[in-house]
């Protein structure tokens, strides 16, 4: 992996966890949907013309690093713009990530280069282009005079926050505030087990399972890496310690399992899977 690759990594991460005009505005003169069922990838933008300015955008969704990392990059490249101006930077990337042709972008948005490392993986580009695509849509929809979000009308305020169902397992949504709790010190403590061999968390490789908290006893259900793990006793080990740490701990169960069998493309988490170089 080259220095260019981390950098880009970064930018990358740094753009999908702090995600720029992130949200939906109030009265949008303009709303776009679009979806890539490849990666699970959804998005909505909403925008406020000034006639043909594009004066305010936003971007809410969820799905992988790259598809919102790409769609906070996209607002901050287009907001400001005219939308013929927005329409031909949207084709100009596109061009860039399908067919080679260099990026040539203005110095304040060199972050969109980040994104050329991409090519190099097929099923990610969809993901990259995601936003970009929607917003031409947005803006053809647008030109054709179609009237813009009305079918959003009423629905504010009932609206599920896209971003909550991106970070909270639907299994937690369920239980109250105070257990919520003692899972959340549980993995914060399964944070602290790294891999010794891939030197990552446990937690954000995907190799815990599943826990269990009942009045004062944890069961965790994890995998390991290879059923040929020679790590398989240190790792036990450090979860037992780990946990036994926490005060109102009092007995900690730990069950290897192989199935299903770790796969880091479905289990591990989006830092984890840049971390590995898998997008
Ligand atoms: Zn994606």
């Amino acid at each position: 992996m080259s220095l260019t690759d981390d950098l880009y990594r970064e930018i990358i991460l740094e753009h999908f966890k702090n995600p720029r005009n992130h949200g939906r505005l109030e009265r949008p003169d303009l709303t776009a949907q679009g979806a890539n069922p490849f990666c699970g990838d959804e998005l909505e933008l909403t925008l406020a013309l000034d006639g043909e300015r594009l004066r305010e955008i936003r971007a809410d969704g969820k799905g992988c690093s790259i598809s919102q990392a790409s769609a906070s990059m996209m607002t901050e490249a287009v907001k400001g713009k005219t939308l013929e101006e927005a329409q031909k930077l949207a084709h100009q990337f596109k061009a860039t990530m399908l067919e080679g042709a260099p990026m040539n972008l203005p110095p304040e948005l060199e972050d969109l280069e980040s994104l050329e490392g991409v090519k190099k993986y097929p099923v990610r580009i969809k993901c990259a282009i995601l936003s970009w695509n929607t917003l031409l849509e947005g803006i053809e929809a647008h030109r054709r005079g179609k009237p813009a979000a009305s079918h959003v009308e009423g629905e504010e305020g009932e609206r599920p926050d896209l971003t909550q169902q991106m970070t909270t397992p639907a299994a937690e949504q369920e239980k109250g505030p105070a257990a919520e709790g003692l899972e959340e010190q549980v993995q914060t403590a399964l944070k602290s087990v790294i891999d010794p061999e891939l030197n990552m968390n446990v937690v954000d490789l995907g190799l815990i399972y599943q826990t269990d908290i009942r009045e004062g006893r944890v069961r965790v259900v994890y995998t390991l890496t290879s059923p040929g793990c020679p790590l398989g006793p240190v790792i036990k080990g450090q979860v037992q310690s780990a946990l036994t740490r926490i005060p109102w701990v009092k007995e900690v169960q730990t069950d290897l399992v192989w199935t299903p069998p770790w796969d880091p493309h479905t289990m591990a988490s989006e830092e984890a899977k840049m971390e590995l170089g898998i997008w």
